[in-house]
């Protein structure tokens, strides 16, 4: 049995096809169906002769039956949606693995995808859903692309995706192997044909992995979860940080905002009595003085098993005009998703609707 279609690059997907008779432009017709016209599915692709579609039912793996059968290789187990526009799918792969995927919708009209690159997460932060149950596989370039592309399809014919967000389940600096290459179909002009410089990836903050992005010169935002001030409360709720400390992270950003010129975001779930205090905003901005960067607050979303809290809005103000005071550019973060448990850290591999 061959891959799933989205696991091929370009060039390997025209080489299969043209090696089994196809002319180069039935490869664009099948892509332009398949990125622009967001379908999948063969018995759709009318422009495609009957015999093309055949072939590539028998070429590919395929999910579903009949009219409806499909060339993704997920199938979506839930759709949910939140009162604001966003929705939230659930995707289950051939192997039982589900991931869930996030459609964000604001009124400048940026359609973002919050995607995931692994199922579950081996950093087990201490604040956050996706980790809950460990650690079980990487996803793949074409699952990752899929989320992608059953995202986009949520949007009507006139609309389509603006933005990528790699913000879902997994540390993606695991798995940039399969990320970098669907990042890739997702920016290119005859794939998603999204802007490189709307396409942000956040990390734990590895600093391995932030140096091997650097290194790689991509042309894509990172933003790093830092969380804590210091090694003290980051080591307590991020325990991956006893691997490295908090030096290292802020220098491996730098190296990567030095070898890209994108100005780094640094990302502060606030949590009520944990890290929200005037003072650790005053050690915050002065571990980030003088840096190019900027500091996205978010106000802690609660997940139902853990017992953290959400600071009340006097509290996350009087920390961001602390930073601001020192200096430092802040900015708090809608609260998109959270009815649909769909917010920063609550991505899981269950749909709790
Ligand atoms: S916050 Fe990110 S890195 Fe930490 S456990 Fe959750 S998914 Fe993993």
């Amino acid at each position: 049995m061959t891959s799933p279609i989205l696991d091929y690059e370009p060039d390997e997907l025209a080489g299969c096809l043209m090696s089994a008779g196809w002319p180069r432009y039935r490869v664009g017709q099948l892509r332009r169906w398949i990125f622009a016209r967001k379908t999948a599915e063969p018995a759709k692709m009318t422009d495609l002769s009957k015999a093309c579609r055949a072939q590539l039912t028998q070429l590919f793996p395929t999910t579903g039956e009949g009219e409806n059968r499909s060339l993704f290789s997920g199938e979506l187990a839930a759709v949910s949606r939140g009162g604001d526009g966003t929705q939230k799918i659930l995707l289950q792969w051939p192997d039982g693995q589900r991931v869930e995927a996030v459609l964000l919708r604001d009124d400048r009209d940026h359609r973002t995808a919050c995607l995931s690159t692994q199922v579950g997460c081996a950093m087990r932060c201490a604040f956050c859903a996706s980790g809950l149950d460990g650690f079980v596989r990487n996803l793949t370039r074409g699952e990752i692309l899929e989320q992608l592309l059953r995202l986009n399809a949520l949007l009507p014919p006139t609309e389509r995706l603006t933005h990528i967000v790699v913000m879902g389940m997994g540390e993606p600096t695991l798995n940039l192997d399969a990320l970098i290459p669907a990042l890739a179909e997702a920016t290119s002009a005859d794939g998603l044909d999204i802007g490189n410089r709307r396409v942000t990836i956040s990390t734990v903050g590895r600093p391995d992995g932030i140096r091997k992005m650097a290194a790689m010169n991509l042309p894509y935002k990172l933003a790093v979860s830092l969380h804590a001030p210091d090694d003290e409360v980051r080591n307590a709720i991020m325990p991956s940080n006893r691997g490295w400390g908090i030096d290292a992270v802020i220098s491996a950003a730098d190296a990567y905002f030095a070898a890209t010129g994108r100005r780094v975001t640094y990302e502060y779930i606030l949590l009520r009595g944990v890290n929200d205090s005037a003072d650790q905003a005053r050690r915050l901005a002065n571990r980030l003085n003088r840096r190019t960067a900027i500091v996205n607050l978010i106000p802690y979303n609660p997940v139902e098993e853990l017992a953290f809290r959400r600071p009340d809005d006097a509290a996350v103000l009087r920390f961001a005009r602390t930073l601001e005071g020192e200096g430092i550019q802040v900015k708090v973060r809608f609260r998109k998703g959270d009815s649909i448990d769909a917010a920063c850290g609550q991505l899981r591999r269950r749909m709790t609707l």
